[in-house]
């Protein structure tokens, strides 16, 4: 039998021994306290896919949550809805577009992608959702906020323009059907907005009664940034990658939801990726390796634990953590000998439901076995005639005259 549906369980037993959050729904039992600290009601009721949202609320969805792309946890990505409609996708990491699907996202509501920086593990799946969007429903150009670098080269216009030159056979191949609109604009056109990386509170996004701002952050590199969202008198932050800094204090101060990236300490993440022990030959260079990628780029799980004690934040969210049974206790204790508040840490398909008198948590149940969900329907008149007039246009005549006619398989076996 196909297992139609994903099991939560793994991810609902991660959590809820994680969470540290005061009881929104004080009247339903919580789950039994761990460390004297208040807990976190997890919702056992599922979040289905589609479910309508009040308009007067934000929902904040994990599509990824994870440095190492695994079957659990997909790279980075947050998906943020607000009330009015409108939809922000923060970062698009390896693997996460499953989830997507799986949520039931069309992509004609994944048209503005703010990158927090261009590692990897948070834009290897914009390629998916550039070459697919405008073949499906989104039929208009993708939206692209991210930072500027030092030089143009290393700036997120740049990296669009690349984008385009590695697609090129791609975007060719499906222009046989329609993938603009008559007006002129094309799905495979980019509006970049590129954000200079040094400005704190810049404004990247202002529309709709939804205003996006950046900050810098510390990570690698010159040139990543994080994002603060807010909307009809709610709030998110999302960190991207960085180092603990004194920007995020600054402006996580009174903010409804912190999502923050966390790591594991560098002996875990050594003896998880080598399989090493302390002793053993070669330890020495994974711990050098393990301890230069935090120092370089990442915030220990105790950093997290005073930043959130300094923000002060309605809930605290880790995520870009590997949420295993042998690293959340360690995390947790790490975390809460600086923060006693609401804290989580995300795995994928965490649900938060932010309102301004309560915040709730569940997962979602999903088919692991989705289809693409209903598309945003264009009138046929509105639609751009495509590129190429059939589906064989593309092709030479020497590969078609070695096409097998389907009257010779269509009809009974001789
Ligand atoms: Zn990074």
């Amino acid at each position: 039998m196909l297992r139609a549906f994903r099991s939560d369980a793994v991810r609902k037993f991660f959590l809820v021994w994680l969470v540290g959050v005061l009881v929104f729904v004080p009247f339903i039992t919580g789950f039994a306290l761990q460390n004297e600290q208040p807990a976190v009601f997890v919702d056992s009721t599922p979040f289905i896919p589609g479910e309508p949202l009040d308009k007067n609320e934000m929902r904040i969805t994990f599509m990824g949550t994870s440095v190492i792309p695994r079957k659990g946890q997909a790279s980075n990505s947050v998906f943020v809805e607000t009330g009015n409609g409108d939809s922000f996708i923060f970062d698009i990491g390896s693997g996460v577009s499953t989830n997507y699907v799986a949520m039931g996202i069309p992509y004609s509501r994944m048209d503005k992608v703010f990158l927090t920086h261009l590692h990897a593990d948070h834009m290897s799946d914009l390629t998916t959702l550039y070459c697919f969007g405008p073949s499906l429903d989104r039929k208009t150009p993708l939206r692209l906020f991210g930072p500027s670098g030092d030089t143009p080269e290393y700036g997120t216009m740049a990296f669009a323009e690349a984008l385009k030159l590695l697609t090129r056979w791609h975007v060719e191949s499906f222009s046989f059907t329609p993938t603009g609109l008559k007006s002129g604009v094309s799905g495979y056109d980019i509006d970049v907005k590129e954000l200079p990386y040094m400005e704190v509170g810049g404004v990247a996004y202002e529309e709709n009664g939804v205003k996006i701002t950046h900050f810098p952050a510390v990570h690698d590199r010159n040139g990543s940034i994080s994002y603060k969202l807010e909307w009809n008198g709610l709030s998110m932050i999302f960190s991207g990658d960085t180092k603990p800094n004194y920007y995020m204090v600054d402006q996580g101060k009174g903010v409804d939801v912190l999502i923050h990236e966390m790591v594991v300490p560098p002996e875990v993440w050594a003896a998880k990726n080598t399989g090493m022990k302390p002793g053993d030959v070669g330890w020495p260079q994974a711990i050098a390796y393990t301890t230069a990628v935090e120092d370089s780029s990442h915030t220990t799980q105790k950093a997290l634990g005073y930043i959130l004690s300094q923000a002060n934040p309605r809930l605290g969210v880790a995520t870009h953590f590997q949420v295993n049974e042998d690293t959340v206790d360690n995390a947790l204790e790490d975390v809460r000998t600086w923060y006693q508040g609401p804290f989580a840490i995300a795995t994928d398909l965490l649900v938060i439901n932010v309102s301004k008198d309560r915040i709730r948590l569940r997962y979602a149940q999903v088919s692991d076995y989705s289809w693409y969900p209903s598309p945003k329907l264009y009138p046929p008149a509105q639609l751009a005639p495509p590129k190429y007039p059939s589906p064989l246009a593309q092709l030479n005549e020497e590969l078609l005259s070695h096409v097998i006619p389907a009257s010779v398989y269509a009809g009974e076996t001789k």
